[in-house]
């Protein structure tokens, strides 16, 4: 489904990934932890091509790109409609209603016709439990609702890969739960995800991989129970002490 292969990213001299090989197959849900600055959003967004690999392959369904050399925009959109993403701080359109912000992207990149997109919206936000809110405008929301309009807007695209970037570190400690419900509830219909995300019982719950980065490669994989409960190298232990 998506894979990753040797990935490489740098900043002018700084080596921000350094080698990343990743697997994730159709209904799996992927979560990446590890110190801030290791390099998980970067893996994000070089994933979504946000940010432009230096080196390295991503494909996702068949569609391989390889940034060794140079990539076309137009493959990079064709990559880029099969990936949703969900950001930390919601990056919703302000001026935009909740229906607005969701069928934006089907209506003007896929060329939907807006009736259906709008139906088709109406159903996603009804998913994420805001039925109710499809004309309120970002700020008459909390944030927990506006990650819930993120993620609709992020399905309205119908990805093969939903990517979610510490998708409740932003809110308050009470509005973390109806999000990570919403994104169990995506995982139990079969969603393939990959979450970056500090919320270990949503990672000990939901995750089938757990991967730990640490200053940009991947230090250490496994279940859950490998990951948490035996964690086999001295990184990885560290980070769990720190954390717990
Ligand atoms: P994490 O998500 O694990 O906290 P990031 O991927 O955000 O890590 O960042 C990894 C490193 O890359 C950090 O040192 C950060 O400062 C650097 N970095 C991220 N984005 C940029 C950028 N656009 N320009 C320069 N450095 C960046």
């Amino acid at each position: 489904m998506l894979s990753v292969q040797n990935l490489h990213k740098q900043f002018d001299e700084l080596v921000v990934l350094d080698g990343i090989d990743l697997q994730v197959n159709k209904g799996k849900v992927i979560v990446v932890i590890g110190p801030s600055g290791s390099g998980k959003t970067t893996l994000l967004r070089c994933l979504n091509v946000l940010e432009t690999p230096t080196k390295g392959k991503v494909s996702v369904n068949n569609m391989e790109l390889d940034f060794s050399q140079k990539v076309s925009k137009k493959d990079i959109q064709t990559l880029r409609k099969q990936t949703g993403m969900v950001f930390q701080t919601y990056n919703l359109f302000p001026h935009m209603t909740a229906l607005q912000n969701v069928i934006e992207g089907p209506v003007t990149v896929q060329k939907v016709a807006k009736t259906n997109a709008q139906q088709k919206g109406k159903q996603l936000l009804e998913k994420v439990g805001l039925g109710d809110k499809l004309d309120y405008y970002p700020h008459q929301l909390s944030g927990g609702q506006q990650q819930r309009v993120g993620i609709a807007r992020a399905l309205a695209i119908d990805p093969e890969v939903l990517l979610f970037d510490e998708p409740t570190s932003a809110l308050d400690p009470e509005l973390v739960g109806e999000v990570l419900k919403v994104m169990k509830e995506l995982a139990e219909e079969g969603m393939t995800m990959v979450v970056v995300t500090h919320e270990m019982n949503f990672a000990k719950e939901v995750a089938d991989e757990v991967i730990f980065m640490d200053g940009g490669r991947i230090v250490e994989r496994g279940t859950p129970t490998q990951l948490f409960t035996e964690p086999q190298n001295n990184r990885t232990r560290q980070f769990l002490n720190l954390i717990n």
